[in-house]
């Protein structure tokens, strides 16, 4: 590449469409006017927006060009840890965008969108008959929120009892919003420690658990990638002091079609549909994160819920006395709950299963491939991610953020990093089930590479990027939200 060019082609480019911008020029011409002229009121235009004037191809260029500084998974592998960056189908896309859902307005009356209340009806039954729990909430907007609506339904359920409860369990390996979810709702987390395999001992939660106590948060499996093979044990516990189990199912992706979070003996579980379930992630766009619980739960959830009548036809009621209200403006989601639907119709049970066993066996490979190279923190079979850590780059000064700096000039995104907390320096990996054994070597050779490489190389990393490495904390603190 020549480099000079390169560089003075981009700070040509760089200028934006306010510099641009020529007065008068334009990039649509209207058709003749066949009426008089008839100037809108100037209170209504006021002074009239300092809008850029510019030309068709100008506008293109300008967010075509924006477009490629991004880094998606339309563009290249994205294997962050614990928030299921996957390749979406784009079939479920343009069933989302289809006249009839996308355009439907909530506040339509029951007879005209009775389409869409059976969509939503038949979704709660898939999602219940997936995570082996009884009635279903898709109103909340994202994981924290469906956390924070499977915390109120608990909390429900205690003050109905008359039991006052003011703590929940949280292991070291929960996911970081369980914590804050659960203290948003006025419970004290008291934090349980995992056991030296990274998984959660009964033992331990046993003398934690009490009857101030309102259960426990579990993230299943956890932050490092396992499965809590304990998890039955461990509800035990819990149920047997009165307690309910929370389990953050956000990574459903690892276990569909094979553990039945109902029969594990999980009380509320909710699932993030923007990372197992077709919506793509990341960006800040909508999700939807459903509660699902256990029948006894079912009178709390959010209203209103859809009900069946008996002709069959389906109505939304309010009539819930016992619910914790309204999380939402309106249903939830709606565009992300088509996405939903048509993935679980179009992947079929048995699809989802292959998902869920191909997602865990590409961690699998990976873990192996890697641990060579990178110290793994648990050496046992992981789920739909693996923890590493720069254990062995440390002599060289090489830390995990310089490897993940790195790993953007091979045209990766990086992994999660410094992410879980229990393992110092954390490269968290999670190739999801959407990427071939081709891309997998190819990641593990880069991965490998790099590892070889000097430390000045990857302290100047990343090289190749439109922004280099630049200062974190300005960066978050005084963000340039213009340039
Ligand atoms: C992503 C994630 C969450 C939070 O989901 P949001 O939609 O970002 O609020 C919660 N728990 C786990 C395990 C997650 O991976």
């Amino acid at each position: 590449m020549n480099e000079s060019l390169g560089a003075t082609g981009l700070i040509l480019n760089e200028k934006l469409l306010w510099e641009k911008g020529r007065k008068g020029r334009s990039g649509f011409s209207q058709p003749q006017r066949d009426v008089p002229v008839s100037p809108l009121p100037v209170e209504l235009l006021g002074n009239g927006p300092d809008f850029p004037e510019l030309s068709e191809v100008d506008v293109v260029r300008h967010y075509t060009r924006l477009s490629t500084w991004n880094f998606g998974v339309d563009t290249g592998m994205y294997p962050l840890g614990s928030c299921t960056m996957k390749y979406n189908p784009k079939t479920n896309e343009r069933q989302a965008a289809l006249r009839g859902l996308a355009s439907g307005h909530p506040l339509l009356p029951e007879s005209l969108c009775q389409g869409a209340l059976e969509l939503m009806v038949e979704l709660e039954r898939f999602l219940a008959e997936i995570t082996g729990m009884d009635a279903v909430s898709l109103q909340p907007a994202a994981g924290a929120h469906g956390e924070l609506t499977g915390m109120l339904v608990i909390h429900a359920h205690f003050k109905k009892n008359g039991d006052s409860r003011s703590k929940i369990i949280i292991p070291d390996t929960a996911h970081g919003t369980n914590p804050a979810s659960a203290a948003l709702c006025g419970y004290r987390p008291v934090p349980a420690a995992s056991g030296p395999d990274g998984i959660l001992e009964p033992a331990s939660i046993a003398a934690l658990m009490d009857a101030q106590t309102a259960g426990i948060m579990i993230t299943n499996p956890n932050t490092l990638g396992l499965f809590e093979t304990h998890i039955r044990e461990i509800a035990d516990v819990i149920h047997a002091k009165g307690g309910l189990v929370y389990a953050d199912g956000a990574n459903m992706n690892a276990v569909m079609g094979i553990a039945d979070m109902g029969r594990i003996g999980v009380d509320v579980l909710h699932l993030n549909l923007h990372k197992t379930f077709s919506t793509p992630h990341g960006g800040g766009g909508p999700g939807a994160g459903p509660v699902c619980v256990t029948r006894k739960l079912a009178p709390f959830l959010p209203v209103p819920r859809i009900i069946t009548r008996e002709d069959g036809r389906y109505t939304l009621s309010e009539d819930f006395p016992d619910t914790i209200g309204k999380l939402l403006a309106f249903h939830g989601h709606f565009g992300v709950l088509v996405r939903a639907f048509s993935y679980i119709l179009s992947m079929g049970a048995e699809g989802l299963t292959t998902a869920s066993q191909l997602a865990v066996l590409n961690a699998n490979y990976l873990k192996e491939k890697l641990k060579t190279t990178f110290h793994l923190a648990y050496d046992r079979p992981c789920m739909h991610e693996c923890v590493f850590s720069d254990q062995k780059q440390q002599s060289a000064g090489i830390s995990t953020l310089d490897i993940a700096k790195r790993l953007m000039d091979y045209g990766y995104h990086p992994p999660t990093i410094y992410f879980p907390l229990v393992v110092h320096g954390a490269l968290m990996i999670e190739p999801t089930e959407t990427e071939s054994m081709e891309d997998l070597d190819q990641f593990v050779d880069a991965l490998k590479q790099i590892a070889s490489e000097p430390a000045d190389v990857l302290k100047t990393a990343p090289i190749r990027t439109k922004v280099r490495r630049m200062d974190e904390t300005a960066a978050a603190r005084k963000p340039c939200l213009t340039g």
